[in-house]
């Protein structure tokens, strides 16, 4: 089965409001497993919505419309579906009767407008809006000899999103004898590399075809492999995720470091609290995001104790006792300074790990020698100490974004390997 989304008003033309009954709808007909292969958005015009309907009734099996359903003249879409399905209006005595109560208890008199909301098209199955006036209708058409559903709800998105959910959806599902298939959707997330890098080590996934399929998706620092499987039992779409994730896992390895809802700030914080061990941070150009981060997964009291924000080298003196002579000789961006910051904060907060990062996040600060987006950074434990410098691409804001993620990783990595 597949549906098309027509989204009506011309207020969605022209920027005045965002479309979020699209991306709702949409989100609902993916779990539902129904495919979707386009959406349009047409102006508050009956020739225009007509033959919007017609195009998708050639291509689609069900439509689904938002909008245009209000009692006023540039309401034009219950006008459009009549013309678009060639069915007379009947008063639809229920609705009229809720209607009338509505505009009684509002202390509002029924007019000729509000009654044009209680005609519906010949045959169609009504849903009530109970947060509105305006009702939703499902009916349908017959094209090239198939069945197409059509389905129509108000544009309120408070008055759409329980219609939809509550009845609509139920009937349709009901109606249009949709299979209900079982789908189990993965999310594989990914630190340390770049898209085409895990693009390049998992192509054949990336051309998958239903009934499984594995998207990819990036933002700074994240990316992310959806994998997506729908089978005829909830069982069978999880052993196929399950043995997806199996073979990508082999191609990625420990860049993988959670799946759906994990972060890197909650996978290093499940490594330390197995191992009962605790962090604390010094940071500079990240001014404290790294911290932030950390402290964003609940529970991190049991690991995190605490971090010094030594942005200007003042502090870095007085509270990491990072010598003035190594600032002036090698200057605050330097592996020296991360790791003299590093050391001094593990003292300072008797923690068993410490991270430490100090960069030009710019967009003023750059030399020729020390770029904007230099960063140091160092991650210490009794054991040893390990310091990096990078280069970091972005503006000011994703390269502290950058900065922190790219330390929280660092420490991940090194707790797996059990190098520090
Ligand atoms: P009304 O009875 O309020 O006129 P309606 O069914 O005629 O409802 P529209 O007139 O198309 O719907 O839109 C009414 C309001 O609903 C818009 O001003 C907007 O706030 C919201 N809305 C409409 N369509 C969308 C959409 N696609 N996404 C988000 N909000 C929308
Ligand atoms: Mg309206």
């Amino acid at each position: 089965m597949r549906a098309e989304i027509i989204s009506i008003g011309t207020e969605i033309l022209i920027g005045a409001i965002t479309n979020t009954n699209a991306r709702y709808l949409a989100g609902k007909l993916a779990e539902n497993a129904i495919d979707s292969y386009y959406q349009v958005t047409v102006g508050d015009n009956v020739g225009r919505l007509v033959e919007t309907l017609e195009t998708a009734a050639a291509r689609t099996d069900i439509i689904i419309t938002s909008g245009g359903l209000g009692p006023t003249e540039d309401d034009i879409t219950l006008e459009a579906l009549l013309r678009f399905l060639q069915k007379p209006a009947v008063l639809h005595q229920p609705t009229l009767r809720y209607i009338q109560k509505r505009l009684r208890l509002a202390g509002y008199k029924m007019s000729k407008l509000a009654l044009r909301q209680c005609y519906v098209p010949k045959g169609s199955i009504v849903f009530q809006n109970f947060n509105g006036a305006a009702p939703g209708i499902l009916s349908h058409i017959q094209r090239a000899g198939k069945k197409i559903w059509v389905l129509v709800l108000p544009g309120p998105p408070r008055e759409l999103e329980p219609m939809f959910n509550t009845q609509a959806l139920p009937a349709l599902l009901s109606q249009a004898k949709i299979k209900r298939e079982h789908f189990v959707v993965r999310s594989l997330k990914i630190a340390g590399f770049t898209e085409t890098q895990v693009a390049e080590r998992v192509p054949a996934f990336l051309k998958s075809k239903p009934p499984l399929t594995v998207g990819i998706y990036a933002r700074p620092d994240l990316v992310t492999l959806k994998v997506m499987a729908k089978a005829g039992s909830q069982k069978k779409a999880r052993q196929m995720a399950d043995r997806t994730e199996k073979q990508i896992r082999k191609k990625l390895g420990s860049s993988i470091f959670g799946i759906d809802d994990e972060t890197l700030s909650s996978a290093v914080g499940k490594i330390l609290a197995n191992r009962k061990k605790t962090l604390a941070v010094a940071e500079s150009c990240s001014g404290g995001l790294l911290g932030s981060l950390i402290t964003d997964t609940p529970g991190s009291s049991a690991y995190f104790l605490g971090g010094i924000i030594a942005y200007h080298n003042k502090v870095k003196t007085a509270e990491l006792a990072v010598p003035a002579i190594l600032l002036k000789k090698h200057g605050a961006v330097s592996e020296p300074v991360a790791e003299a910051m590093v050391q001094e904060c593990r003292k300072r907060f008797a923690s068993d790990y410490g991270i430490s990062i100090t960069g030009i996040a710019g967009p003023d600060g750059g030399t020729l020698t020390k770029p904007v987006g230099l960063v140091c950074m160092a991650i210490a434990s009794d054991t040893g100490i390990f310091v990096k410098k990078m280069i970091l691409r972005g503006n000011r804001h994703e390269i502290k974004t950058r900065a922190a993620h790219r330390a929280l990783n660092a420490l991940r990595l090194q707790l797996l390997q059990k190098a520090l």
